[in-house]
């Protein structure tokens, strides 16, 4: 692979910043990550298939990276190119009186919920404080126990790399808890998302509620990534750690939350293998104590396969 040879042809093209050892703690909603070895910021769609092209002809290993609130990126860093959805993929467009968004991937979630409810548009709500993109919420099939974006999407557009666009119906996507059959090699681009007229003061009141919940319940102004462990099947993963003893336990500046048993804070200054540490120490306490095998909601970036 020749990171070299795929910066100096990625470096002239329009449309694209190609950054080299950026910081993915710049980058990541924990605040923690080494250098990615390139960090290409794509502009627009013409140029995006010409960056996938070329690393692809370079043999050089990419992620999409959304805001990275659900990423620990390893101390050492990526060893590839991170590549970042911005500005053409960041418009939204409403059609109020057919109910229907359509919002960029890279467009915040956060902006899509606001827009939706000056619109009086119900159906996003559920979605009030999950930080992140829309195309990090459809990756991550993004949303509560009982709801979740897949719930609203009615189309998504893709990016194939060698294939060009393709469009995919909601219901040719198997959506589920945190996951989705999208390959991961596929780059979601846009995502139209069908809601329901709903009256201003409701939608607010539902999405301050939801807000009073996450404000009362997670810790608030702390570098985390959201739940670290999906919860298991009819079980709270917080209950879970919490009753094995686990919270408020520390590893170098990362501490498993008090606030949250299922959150780890960054504390400052916390490294990615504090995190690890932790996240062994959790998975083997609630192994140990209740027998349930904990599985990682967050996802590892730069850590090997
Ligand atoms: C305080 C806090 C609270 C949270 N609360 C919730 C919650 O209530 N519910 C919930 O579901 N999550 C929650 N999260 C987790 C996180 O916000 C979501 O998973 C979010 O949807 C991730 O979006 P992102 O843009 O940051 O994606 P990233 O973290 O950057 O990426 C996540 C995954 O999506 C992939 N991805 C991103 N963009 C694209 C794209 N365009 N095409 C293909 N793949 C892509 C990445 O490769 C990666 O695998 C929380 C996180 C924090 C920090």
């Amino acid at each position: 692979m020749s990171l070299f040879n795929a910066y100096m042809s990625l470096s002239g093209a329009g449309d694209a910043d190609v950054l080299r050892d950026e910081k993915l703690s710049r980058r990541t909603s924990y605040r923690i990550g080494g250098p990615a070895s390139l960090l290409i910021l794509v502009h627009s769609y013409a140029v995006l298939g010409k960056v996938v092209d070329v690393l692809a002809s370079e043999n050089v290993e990419w992620v999409i990276l959304g805001k990275g609130s659900n990423i620990l990126a390893a101390d050492t860093g990526f060893e590839g190119a991170v590549i970042i959805l911005d500005d053409e993929f960041a418009r939204v467009s409403i059609d109020v009186e057919e109910g229907i968004i359509c919002a960029g991937a890279g467009a915040l979630l956060s902006r899509v919920v606001s827009d939706a409810a000056k619109a009086e548009l119900s159906g996003l709500e559920f979605c009030v404080g999950i930080p992140g993109t829309v195309g990090g919420a459809v990756s991550m099939d993004a949303g509560t126990r009982r709801e979740w974006i897949g719930q609203r999407v009615r189309d998504l557009v893709v990016y194939r790399p060698g294939e060009g666009l393709h469009r995919y119906e909601a219901q040719e996507i198997d959506w589920g808890y945190r996951c989705t059959s999208i390959p991961t090699s596929e780059i979601i681009l846009e995502a139209t998302l069908k809601l329901e007229h709903g009256e201003k003061a409701a939608i607010s009141a539902h999405m301050e509620e939801r807000l009073a919940r996450r404000r009362c319940t997670q810790p608030m102004g702390k570098p985390t990534c959201g739940s670290v462990f999906r919860n298991p099947p009819d079980g709270s993963a917080g209950s879970l750690i919490e009753a094995a003893g686990c919270k408020g336990l520390s590893s170098g500046r990362a501490q498993v939350s008090l606030d949250h048993a299922n959150f780890i804070v960054n504390n400052g200054g916390a490294s990615a293998s504090d995190v690890i540490s932790l996240i062994h120490l959790i998975h083997d306490s609630v192994l140990a104590n209740h027998g349930v095998d904990l599985k990682c909601e967050v996802k590892l970036l730069g850590f090997g396969d």
